[in-house]
């Protein structure tokens, strides 16, 4: 029987005379032997954790270093009296680093008009063991900046102070609302316009309709200056009305609610619509019109209404804005087979545009000169609509120029389905810069 070292050799020397091996000293020390046991297995076992809860608290002190050294925050410790006792992290700004911090008492540190809000909220700190947020505005090198001062108690010794640069976070969030309050204005200023337009349409066509009925009744009587005056109001009330029109689409095209109704076009057929409307105009001015389509022309899938409206406009400042010349409407496949576009060209020998002019064509109400206004009329946005209407449908319109000897317009869109096969491009459109 295995007995306690230590505990035999006591028993052993104080009971000499007594015989150990017999009972009832037998069940004696087997008892006091497993009482023992018990002990030491106890102890192992405190020892086993004694290690083990050390090894943990240096992985704990370890962790919570690194957790510091990677703290984007400057930290510093003050005493209940605000005397800062020590600092940790980066000083984003030179009054947060450890030189200016170290020994000195933390409302010292901070602008005379904040040094009382800072007292204040580090006194709740310490006695009430509450914590406090703080944000210290100031200006620095003409630009404002923010800190963020988080002040926690640390029982009632003192308080750990959290300063965090907070001057970027807070533009962010001033932007987004900037942007988000823009948007908003954008989208009343969208349904205030699209009620607008739509209110002004309504008389406009009463007017223009009851000047019609008058002029044809001042015919009839034979009275001319009647005839002038009321031909004056109907030009006018159409021009009235194709602003209000022109105003509507582009609220339309921006606020996104202008559908795009895809289908196969036969361009051919197009094209003769287009030439139909805008011949009169071309005739006015005395101008030789003349319209190709490339043979074979695929159907085009698009939207034949935005299209036509775009080619309508940019035929139409051809005839405009030329007199006794020639406009000449082109259509062909352009590009390589398998990525072909349609190009949609309108050359005319009419006053050009001088290139300083070039970059603002397509802006809203942008016209290249007022007294070219005055003599051409046009409200200065059928290019603007007409360029985003072409993006609408997944093109574009570009514009070459020769001031006096006339412009070329090209108006590209994307083709679904092809069957012709395209002419190279840009050898094209090098040759059409020449043609000018
Ligand atoms: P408008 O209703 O005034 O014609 P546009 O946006 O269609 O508005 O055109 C803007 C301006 O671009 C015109 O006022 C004109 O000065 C110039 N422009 C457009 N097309 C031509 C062209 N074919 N030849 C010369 N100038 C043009």
């Amino acid at each position: 029987m295995a007995m306690h070292t230590l505990l035999a050799r006591q028993i052993k020397r104080h009971l000499n005379a007594v015989d150990l091996a017999a009972e009832p000293w037998q069940s004696f020390l087997a008892a006091i032997d497993d009482a023992y046991r018990g002990f030491d297995e106890d102890r192992e076992m405190s020892e086993r954790s004694m290690q083990l809860s050390s090894v943990e608290l240096i992985d704990a002190s370890s962790e919570l270093r690194a957790i510091l050294q990677a703290f984007p925050d400057v930290m510093l410790h003050v005493d209940d009296t605000g005397l800062v006792v020590a600092s940790r992290g980066r000083g984003h700004r030179r009054r947060w680093t450890d030189g200016q911090v170290l020994g000195r008492r933390l409302p010292e540190l901070v602008p005379v008009g904040f040094a009382t809000a800072l007292t204040d909220a580090l006194r709740a700190t310490i006695t009430r063991g509450v914590a406090e947020t703080l944000e210290l505005v100031e200006e620095d090198d003409g630009r404002e900046v923010i800190d963020e001062i988080r002040l926690a108690p640390l029982g009632p010794t003192g308080a750990i102070v959290l300063v965090r640069d907070v001057t970027e976070q807070r533009r962010a969030v001033d932007l987004r609302l900037a942007k988000e309050a823009a948007e908003a204005t954008s989208v009343a200023k969208g349904v205030f316009l699209a009620n607008m337009s739509h209110e002004l349409r309504t008389p406009l066509n009463a007017i223009v309709g009851y000047a019609e009925m008058l002029g044809e009744d001042a015919t009839t009587m034979g009275s001319q200056t009647l005839v002038d005056d009321l031909g004056r109001i109907v030009t006018a009330g159409r021009h009235l009305m194709k602003i209000v029109n022109d105003v509507l689409d582009i609220t339309k095209i921006e606020a996104g609610r202008l559908s795009v109704d895809l289908q196969l076009v036969n361009v051919d057929a197009l094209v003769s619509d287009v030439m139909a409307a805008v011949r009169p105009m071309g005739a006015a001015n005395q101008n030789q019109m003349v319209a190709t389509v490339m043979p074979e022309l695929p159907l085009v899938y698009t939207d034949a209404t935005k299209l036509k409206q775009v080619l309508i406009n940019l035929v139409g400042n051809a005839c405009k804005f030329t007199h006794a010349g020639s406009v000449e409407f082109d259509v062909r496949l352009v590009g390589s087979a398998g990525c072909s576009e349609i190009a949609f060209v309108v050359r005319d020998t009419g006053i050009g545009i001088a290139p300083d002019q070039i970059p603002s064509l397509f802006q809203d109400f942008r016209q290249v000169d007022s007294s070219n206004t005055r003599r051409y009329g046009g409200t200065g946005l059928g290019l603007s609509i007409s360029r985003r209407l072409c993006n609408l449908l997944g093109g574009d319109i570009t514009v070459v120029s020769q001031i006096g000897k006339g412009s070329v317009f090209t108006a590209w869109l994307p083709v679904g389905l092809e069957t012709a096969e395209p002419i190279p491009w840009p050898a094209e459109s090098a040759v059409l810069e020449e043609s000018l």
